[in-house]
């Protein structure tokens, strides 16, 4: 593994308390040569679906913390200049009443990509409500409304690539699995865009990376790639020491390509606006 775009800050208030650095040390003597960071984005205050006065989110960040996060990256950067590429990135979702005040949050920062991470799908959820996609569901609606959102997300050309794509946590048939999911990996695979094998779910055990997904994806003619979704520093030294041997497997096994993840065209703070 050369490049992990897929990492966290403790700015999103459920990965560990470490400086930046402590990341960036750990991708060092992972060998990596660039290291993204996608901290769960930011949701705009003023934007539906408005959440009930006080709360403070345990999966997001301020907005109001936003410079800090890149001023903090952009010194990173140019200290480890020549050793490791940093980029800055988000995990964001992508919600229709959200966009265009998440659009105006980036524009004011120089944002090198966004990943695509689907942890909501409908107009009005937040995590306040409790309807995370992980959470399991028979629902056909819910299923096919997560993969046409998933699929607007990436028509839209905002995302360099879709974060655990399997998040969506479907306990019905697979006839009804493959119609909906076909779909989103046919789209994929058209655009030469990644399947995104989580290191994270699989680490913990997660529902996500899912076998079924991912042999879905390999009949659609999809490509993998790895993302660490990394939440603790020494997750990308466990990553390395074989955690992602466990995603190789699983992916020979289901019978993916794995590559590289895609790089943004035009890095540091250019390739966003
Ligand atoms: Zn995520
Ligand atoms: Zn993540």
């Amino acid at each position: 593994m050369l490049a992990n775009l897929h990492t966290h800050t403790r700015r999103c208030r459920h990965a560990a308390n470490e400086p930046d650095r402590a990341w960036v040390e750990a991708a060092l003597a992972a060998g990596l040569r660039t290291l993204g960071f996608s901290d769960h984005c930011p949701w705009p205050r003023d934007a539906p679906p408005v959440p009930p006065p006080g709360f403070r989110s345990g999966v997001r960040m301020d907005p109001e913390e936003t410079g800090e996060y890149v001023a903090s990256l952009l010194a990173l950067r140019e200290e480890y200049a020549g050793r490791i590429d940093i980029l800055i990135g988000f995990e964001a979702e992508h919600l229709p009443t959200r966009i265009a005040a998440q659009d105006d949050l980036f524009a004011r920062f120089p944002v090198d990509y966004l990943i695509c991470g689907q942890h909501y799908i409908g107009d009005g959820s937040g995590e306040w409500l409790g309807d995370w996609s992980g959470s399991p569901t028979a629902d056909e609606a819910r299923l096919a409304a997560y993969a046409d959102r998933c699929i607007e997300a990436m028509e839209s050309g905002r995302y360099l690539y879709l974060a655990h794509p399997d998040v969506l946590n479907f306990t019905g048939p697979d006839e009804v699995y493959a119609r909906h999911m076909g779909r989103l990996c046919d789209w994929l695979a058209a655009h030469d865009s990644p399947v995104e094998v989580n290191l994270l779910g699989l680490a913990d055990g997660r529902h996500y990376p899912s076998e079924r997904f991912l042999r879905l994806a390999a009949e659609h003619g999809n490509w993998a790639t790895i993302g660490i979704d990394a939440h603790r520093p020494d997750a990308i030294r466990e990553a390395v020491a074989g955690v992602e041997a466990r995603a190789l497997a699983l992916c020979a096994r289901c019978g993916l390509a794995v590559h590289e993840p895609p790089l943004p065209a035009a890095a540091h703070g250019s390739g966003f606006a």
